[in-house]
């Protein structure tokens, strides 16, 4: 069962899940837009641009545009991917084009492992970027140029302002949410001045942290981010793209819109922590479109509450600490967030998307419970994973009437469905024979009340196989039970006439002593012990979980052995495993586990 890249080759993204999508407020948003025609004189110069590129174009072939903008810096996680999806899968549903923009303004050095890593993601999640299957992502340091060029514009009509005081007097004077801030000395500076200035600043006359390029919008505003914010900051720092050519760069607060808007976004949706940001995006953008610079209508700012994800911290940084101090094994351990780890995990593409469709969009801050993200996963897999039959905890049963009924090395047929409700799957074959492997736990010498398994005298089924009688155990000098034994009762036979003429209360999973394979499984559990690792600044170290990871040797029966490394499957009674991707080889096995069969989060 192994899952094609849903990728198609096609430029459309991945075809949506099934069902049906609840409404959201962008959702509502979108569909205003489009019946207003909001956005139906756009044009689209064919590639990102200024008012004059977008002008020369055509109209635009899509409805909207929304954009997924990561900085190369670190691996992606859950959270991302609930981002991933929304603006991809908004774009694919409204005969739009969602962007894939490297935000990399910061001079910092660019790590192609984490580019190659978000890409990967990406296409893995079933989406393409900028409107072909194997476009270029866009990169937010190719549009330096406008950024500055833009710079010049704010400062000659007088919106913007070179300040040099020092970084302690810009914050005394900056005030707080009670306490209007102070005017700059230098925000009375000519147009003439400040333009004077910030090319000496673009020219490298002056050291890091002597000027900033501040907007002139007003120090009184009640909204802290209106109080003249920084655009433009001196620092002396190669970078990747674009070398030594600028020792001054973007702010966030400003590069950020005018990506956009060169970009032609319609719909830039972000996290709550944003919306404070709001009045500036647009403030900026109506000054640029009024100087002609970006074409109208400008792009509007949306803001969702970010995924908390109960048992999960989906900091960067905080990932990057277990990673770094070896709390787990990689960026891509089977106990990560990341989409590599979930990905290594087991987790479909299917699943997170699905996921992604059931949590929905909100602006209220909320924990999803981890139970919500594993249920969508057994419904992906529930319908499509092969079963197969292990025993994680092998003890051996020994069939004491094997000889006399069969001979000593005689092995019998078995057969199961690979899929109970998908017949056209066909079967898969095991042999029983004189010995088998049984779980450990389907022994007791004294039956705790209400069990149905073996015990001296009892009853069961070894499912697809025969009805056996419990005859006891052979123990080691320790007390430590190294067999059971049992008779096997004739003409019990699974699928055979009559052999459900014996009642049995148990029915219990084995493999073939003769043809099991031996396979090393990773028994996953959460990372931590606590539902909220990192709320209200805890010390997430503090309550990681011991028994994350607990490895067993196992066997599987023969048509799980020879899998490939990523096949899916349910192992009966136990659980939803997958054929790790990179350990495993046919014939080698390895397994992971990636759910139970039922919700244990609560318990
Ligand atoms: P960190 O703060 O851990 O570095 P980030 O949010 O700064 O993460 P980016 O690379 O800037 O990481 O994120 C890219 C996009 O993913 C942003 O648009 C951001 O809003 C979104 N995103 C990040 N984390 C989450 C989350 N937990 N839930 C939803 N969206 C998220
Ligand atoms: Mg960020």
């Amino acid at each position: 069962m192994s899952h094609p890249n849903p990728a198609s080759p096609s430029a459309a993204s991945a075809a949506a899940p099934e069902a049906v999508k609840p409404s959201n407020f962008l959702r509502q948003i979108i569909e205003n837009d489009l019946a207003a025609g909001t956005y139906a004189s756009r044009r689209w110069g064919g590639s990102p641009g200024d008012a004059a590129h977008h002008a020369q174009g055509q109209p635009d072939p899509a409805k909207i545009r929304t954009r997924f903008p990561p900085e190369p810096n670190g691996y992606l996680h859950v959270g991302h991917a609930k981002s991933i999806c929304l603006n991809f899968g908004l774009a694919r549903d409204y005969g739009g084009v969602c962007h894939l923009r490297f935000d990399d303004t910061n001079p910092e050095k660019e790590d192609l492992e984490y580019v190659n890593s978000i890409r990967d993601a990406i296409h893995w999640l079933g989406f393409d970027w900028n409107g072909a299957h194997d476009a270029e992502p866009y990169q937010a340091s190719d549009y330096f140029d406008f950024m500055y060029r833009a710079a010049e514009y704010l400062v000659q009509a007088g919106h913007a302002y070179v300040d040099e005081q020092t970084p302690d007097e810009m914050r005394a004077n900056r005030g707080d949410f009670g306490k209007p801030g102070v005017d700059s000395p230098f925000r009375t500076r000519t147009p003439a001045e400040n333009l004077a200035r910030l090319r000496e600043m673009r020219d490298g006359k002056l050291p890091d942290g002597a000027a900033v390029l501040r907007a002139k919008i007003s120090m009184a505003s009640p909204n802290i981010n209106l109080r003249d914010p920084a655009i433009y900051r001196i620092k002396h720092a190669e970078h990747h793209n674009t070398g030594n050519k600028w020792c001054i760069y973007p702010m966030y607060t400003f590069a950020h819109p005018i990506e956009d808007a060169l970009e032609q976004i319609t719909h830039s949706i972000c996290t709550l922590e944003f919306e404070d940001q709001r009045p500036f995006y647009d403030w900026l953008l109506e000054r640029l479109c009024e100087g002609g610079l970006l074409a109208q209508p400008h792009p509007r700012q949306y803001e969702f509450a970010r995924l908390n994800l109960t048992y999960v911290i989906t900091s960067k940084r905080k990932l990057a600490h277990l990673v770094n101090d070896g709390h787990v094994a990689g960026w891509d351990d089977p106990r990560m967030p990341t989409i590599v780890g979930l990905r290594r995990r087991g987790y479909t593409p299917e699943s997170i998307q699905l996921f992604a469709e059931r949590i929905g969009v909100t602006k209220d801050y909320s924990w999803i419970d981890y139970s919500t993200l594993e249920g969508c996963l057994r419904e992906d897999l529930d319908p499509k994973a092969a079963r197969g039959m292990v025993v994680l905890d092998p003890v051996k049963l020994v069939i004491t009437n094997w000889d006399t009924l069969h001979g000593k090395d005689a092995l019998d047929d078995c057969a199961a469905p690979v899929h109970p409700h998908q017949p056209e799957l066909g079967k898969r074959a095991f042999k029983f024979g004189k010995e088998l492997w049984i779980e450990r736990t389907d022994y007791e010498e004294v039956p705790p009340k209400g069990y149905h398994r073996l015990y001296p005298g009892n009853k069961v089924r070894l499912k697809y196989g025969h009805v056996i009688e419990c005859k006891g155990a052979v123990k080691d000098a320790n007390g430590h039970i190294t067999e059971v034994h049992a008779e096997l009762i004739p003409d019990t036979k699974s699928g055979t006439p009559g052999s459900d003429a014996v009642k049995v209360k148990g029915v219990i999973t084995w493999v073939g002593v003769n043809d099991g394979v031996a396979a090393e499984v990773r028994l996953y559990d959460r990372l931590f012990t606590d539902p909220q690792p990192d709320a209200g600044g805890k010390d997430f170290l503090a309550s990681l979980n011991p028994e994350s990871l607990k490895t067993v040797s196992a066997y599987v029966e023969p048509a799980l052995a020879n899998c490939e490394a990523d096949d899916k499957f349910q192992f009966e009674r136990h659980g939803y495993f997958v054929a790790d991707r990179k350990d495993h080889a046919p014939g080698k096995p390895v397994f992971n586990r990636v759910t139970g069969l039922k919700d244990s989060w609560g318990k």
